[in-house]
């Protein structure tokens, strides 16, 4: 098959504002956009807000701020689903017309007999068919009608699916849906298959766990003579143990992996990796990622998520960050860490300097911004510093006098540079016969309060003379 037009390519994303928005979500809506942005197509995006007890306002702003933070950019004005009811309602009356579908006045009653009968017989909980070709005329006072589609009862529906296969489903199995509530509301399937139909949509790619669907839409898009899009049903994400993905193994919603200090191109990278892969390679841009997502490519079997898998590529991210783009993250990232908003209000320009000029060994190493703030502490850390408890066990071992001798020396440096502050202490070292490792755990846990740190040179250097000079005399002077 050839590839489609360039322009043809139409996907969306579809959300239903009942939560944040997850991780296997973020997935759908990644796969979305670089298969439309890979063809110069367009993505959609549509809120599927019907159910009006379960969608919420924050939800809608929660999705829309995760997909802007991950960077997954929609064509147009989101659509909402809920807005074009009366659309809906217009195509099951077309369908009404058409005879592919019926008035059902089946009471609560009625329909729970159906249920009880079924599960007497152990058999699947379908609609019995009991108005299907029933003549409205004989219908009950005062039971106001849904609408069902007309499904076909012979046959087989087949879903060519790019991820799945052939699909197929025998007719027998899927029962008239019902597609308009007797208050007048559409269900689920009608408007989604509305919706796409109207939105142009050419592909949908969506979880497996819309398969179903997939069967009972493609019914009503032949219905009502709609050419069927082209679908992708993406497996689903697993945890590392192979089992259904759990808050603990990651099924959390996006703003939790902001708040975790990852970075998006680490994170669109990693996601692209759970169910679709390009030969071996395992890091790759998301330019690369935009050229070669293809739907062929998708695997049919889950994935899984693996928080360690997904730390070390977001190291890897950090360090090949360059250092002004990774302080902007940094920055970005501040609101959302704990203790974060404090640092930011007190991120002037001199501090930005410091991080700016600090980064070269922060990053090398921190896996996560989480990891990059706690280790960019010290910049910000006010005298007399508060010390761990290793720092103060460095501090108790000797490290006072080591400090007491270093001071002048140090003090003594003309040049306050990393390399000038080195040449002056490996001199001393020399003549004292002190090795040279003697003295950077006791500066480390002076000049940070820590014993981890970037290189203890780059670190006198950011803090500069003075600060450095009276962190190490609030330990020395009595
Ligand atoms: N609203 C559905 C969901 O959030 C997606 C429907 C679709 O993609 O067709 O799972």
């Amino acid at each position: 098959m050839s590839s489609p037009n360039a322009s043809s390519v139409i996907t969306r994303f579809a959300p239903s504002p009942t939560g944040f928005l997850h991780i296997g979500g973020a997935r759908t809506a990644l796969f979305n956009w670089a298969y439309a942005r890979g063809r110069q197509g367009k993505m959609l995006l549509r809120i599927e807000d019907t159910d009006r007890e379960r969608s919420t306002e924050a939800a809608i702003v929660a999705i829309l701020d995760g997909l802007k933070w991950l960077g997954l950019t929609w064509d147009g004005e989101a659509v909402s689903q809920y807005a074009r009811a009366d659309r809906h309602r217009e195509v099951a009356n077309e369908l009404l017309k058409r005879g592919k579908a019926y008035y059902c006045y089946c009471t609560p009653q009625e329909l729970e007999a159906m249920r009880a009968k079924a599960e007497a017989e152990k058999r699947p909980i379908r609609y019995d068919g009991t108005w299907r070709d029933r003549d409205p005329s004989t219908a009950p006072a005062g039971v106001k009608p849904v609408i069902r589609f007309k499904a076909p009862q012979e046959g087989e529906t087949v879903i060519e699916d790019n991820a799945q296969g052939r699909v197929v489903i025998p007719n027998k199995d899927l029962d008239d849906l019902i597609i308009l509530r007797s208050d007048g509301n559409p269900t689920y399937n009608l408007s989604v298959v509305v919706d796409d139909h109207d939105m142009g949509i050419s592909h949908i790619i969506r979880g497996v766990d819309h398969l179903t669907n997939a069967a009972r839409q493609t019914q009503i898009y032949l219905a009502m003579g709609w050419q069927v899009p082209s679908m992708t049903h993406v497996p689903l994400i697993h945890g590392p143990d192979g089992a259904k993905l759990s808050k603990r193994h990651g099924a959390l919603g996006v703003e939790a992996y902001r708040a975790m200090g990852y970075l998006p191109a680490a994170l669109r990278n990693y996601l692209a990796r759970l169910g679709w892969s390009h030969g071996d390679e395992e890091i790759f841009t998301t330019e690369q990622l935009v050229e070669w997502f293809d739907l062929k490519a998708l695997g049919k079997s889950a994935s899984r998520f693996d928080f360690a898998k997904l730390e070390n590529l977001n190291g890897h991210y950090i360090r090949h960050t360059p250092d002004a783009e990774l302080l902007q993250h940094l920055l970005a990232f501040m609101p959302f860490a704990e203790g974060g908003p404090a640092l930011l209000a007190r991120t002037d320009d001199a501090m930005k300097s410091k991080l700016l000029k600090a980064m070269p060994g922060l990053k090398e190493r921190a896996k996560t911004l989480v990891e990059l703030l706690k280790g960019a502490a010290f910049l910000y850390a006010a005298r007399p510093l508060p010390m761990d408890d290793k720092a103060r066990q460095i501090v108790a071992d000797g490290g006072i006098a080591t400090l007491a001798a270093l001071t002048p020396v140090l003090a003594g440096t003309t040049e306050w540079t990393a390399p000038a502050l080195e040449a002056a202490v490996k001199a001393h070292a020399e003549q004292t016969g002190i090795k040279l490792g003697k003295f950077a755990q006791p500066l480390r846990a002076a000049l940070t309060g820590t014993s981890t740190s970037p290189g203890i040179f780059d670190v006198l250097d950011v803090l500069g003379r003075e600060e450095s000079l009276a962190r190490i005399a609030d330990l020395t002077k009595d």
